[in-house]
């Protein structure tokens, strides 16, 4: 399986042919005759909600790396090989915010296929957390600009992106 769309075989390095198959559009090796799949990349994040408020206010990341640069965003990212999807949502979150959670506290709250970016697709598991079930305060971490509470009225007042 590949995240983005196949050139080459990544089992012997031959170009690839396109084939039908099961309704859709395939991509097959020629030479070894595998069959390259090109599926959608598991995802998670956390929306952490502070309701202590008169409005409650959710912790955002600005992107700081691409694709996106300068977007808000729910703190995320990919789940590992391995990883349970609310543990990989909790990791990401405090690795972006520095904001700690035990996974165990996260609800799911969607699930959605994300527009794609340069051909490459993500399925996003969104996890919600009440502000006072976490630990520490907001900073930017890895992959991050800045990391910080906005209220919806905040987000729409400023000149920012999501
Ligand atoms: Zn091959």
């Amino acid at each position: 399986m590949v995240s983005r769309p196949p050139a080459y075989c990544p089992y012997c390095g031959d170009g690839l042919e396109t084939i039908a198959l099961d309704g859709r559009e395939r991509k097959r090796c020629p030479g070894c005759g595998e069959v390259i799949w090109h599926n959608p990349v598991p995802c998670a994040g956390v929306a952490v909600v502070d309701r202590t408020g008169p409005e409650p206010a959710v912790l955002c990341v600005e992107r700081g790396v691409p694709p996106g640069v300068g977007e808000w965003t729910i703190p995320g990212g990919h789940v590992e090989t391995g990883e349970e999807p609310h543990v990989g949502a909790a990791r990401e979150l405090e690795e972006e915010t520095g904001i700690s959670v035990d996974p165990d506290t996260l609800t799911v709250f969607d699930a959605a296929a994300l527009p794609p970016r340069a051909d490459k697709h993500v399925v996003m598991t969104y996890y919600v957390v009440d502000r006072a079930e976490t630990t520490g305060e907001p900073r930017a971490g890895s992959d991050a600009a800045d990391a910080r509470f906005w209220t919806p009225s905040e987000f729409d007042a400023a000149d920012e992106r999501f």
